[in-house]
């Protein structure tokens, strides 16, 4: 039990023995990178999200970055995504030369407006990185037909959404490649890690070759058939995915329950709570984060509650807004409004698997007092 001063962190990862097991076998039996963990990770990870294939790498950001390689994004080509995201989703056009494009998000849930997208796209867009943002799945029976009119790739990062699901299907089985990430905050970690999922067969050899150097399926170590990335998951990473992996139902689980007693506590406190699952939305429950109201200053209530020890983060900061962005594409304020003030408003609460019912009564109250 957590006592009344104790401090409560934003994250933690859920690791156990099974985990400690599963990592030590690996350093035991020497082989740390291209053994025969990863490819059971991926196996499981490929059957998890229903999609055929799956290549680990190194982290959401390099998944990412491959998965605008296969879409043949380069120079002078557009890529539209979300302002409201990690920078990772923007991030991963520039690095093959592009320039991402920000289309605006709807304030409830904090995904792509696919009106904007709509009006957002040119001859030369190339490829849109819709993102599943908080774990909540992107608009995608309206997103995909605006990528199949214009010879649009998507590309989905799902990196705060495993296990969600759209129209009853799980996120990663419809199609497109979706990208996954394992940071420690995320519903399941390996450390450092990502994944890539597709279903098409040629886009994983290629995926498979560029997080390995550019090496071919047939060339020997080394020879190179085209540039490529050191972007692969040692084993010991994967190892670790594989416990995670074998108690997912029971970690989603266990943040759906921690969800739903924020709910249940925050009836009657003066903030939007998340957004409910529908009929076509499941969410995978990522972080909690909630939206205060206009005339209320966040970062005075952000101070009050790291007074109490509480940790809190400004989830999430507009993209276009960020200094490296404004200075090299001349991004502003007024450009996307309902992202932006989103982003002045809302705020992530602390939030994992384990976090018991009176340390969120505490979170509770403390944000009560710092709003009255
Ligand atoms: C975590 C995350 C990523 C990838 O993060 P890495 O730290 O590179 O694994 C990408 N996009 C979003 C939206 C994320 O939350």
């Amino acid at each position: 039990m957590s006592t009344a001063t104790d401090r409560i962190n934003l994250s933690a990862p859920w690791i156990d023995e099974r985990d400690e097991e599963l990592v030590l076998e690996v350093l035991r039996s020497g082989w740390l990178s291209l053994g025969p963990t990863g490819p059971r990770f991926e196996s499981l990870l490929a059957d998890a999200v229903d999609a055929p294939h799956c290549a680990a790498v190194s982290s959401g950001t390099a998944g990412l970055h491959l998965c605008m390689r296969l879409a043949g994004v380069g120079p002078g080509d557009e890529v539209i995504t979300s302002p409201y995201s990690f920078v990772a989703s923007a991030n991963c056009a520039i690095y093959e030369g592009a320039t991402p494009v920000f289309a605006d998000i709807d304030p409830h849930t904090y995904n792509l407006d696919p009106d904007a997208v709509a009006a957002a796209i040119t001859p030369r867009t190339k490829a849109i990185v819709a993102v599943d943002i908080f774990g909540y799945p992107a608009e995608y029976d309206r997103l995909l037909p605006l990528c199949e009119a214009n010879g649009i790739a998507m590309i989905e990062d799902a990196c705060e959404a495993l296990g969600a699901t759209y129209k009853g299907q799980k996120l990663g089985s419809h199609g497109h490649p979706a990208v996954w990430a394992f940071y420690p905050n995320k519903q399941m970690t390996t450390g450092e890690g990502g994944a890539v999922t597709t279903h098409a067969e040629d886009e994983h050899e290629l995926l498979v070759s560029l997080r390995n150097q550019g090496r071919l399926e047939t060339s020997s170590w080394l020879q190179h058939g085209r540039l490529g990335y050191n972007y692969r998951l040692d084993d010991l990473s994967a190892a670790l995915g594989i416990g995670q992996l074998e108690k997912l139902d029971r970690i989603l689980e266990a943040r759906r329950e921690v969800a739903a007693r924020y709910g249940e506590l925050l009836a009657g406190v003066d903030v939007e709570v998340p957004l409910p699952d529908d009929e076509d939305h499941t969410r995978s429950w990522f972080v909690y984060v909630v939206k205060l109201p206009r005339e209320i200053d966040r970062d005075a209530v952000m101070a009050r509650l790291a007074d109490d020890g509480i940790a809190t983060a400004p989830y999430l900061p507009s993209i276009h807004l960020q200094s490296y962005m404004r200075e090299r594409y001349g991004f502003c304020e007024g450009m996307l409004p309902v992202s932006e003030d989103c982003s002045a408003r809302t705020m992530a609460l602390p939030f994992h698997a384990r976090l018991e019912r009176a340390d969120q009564e505490r979170v509770v109250d403390a944000l009560r007092n710092a709003l009255s």
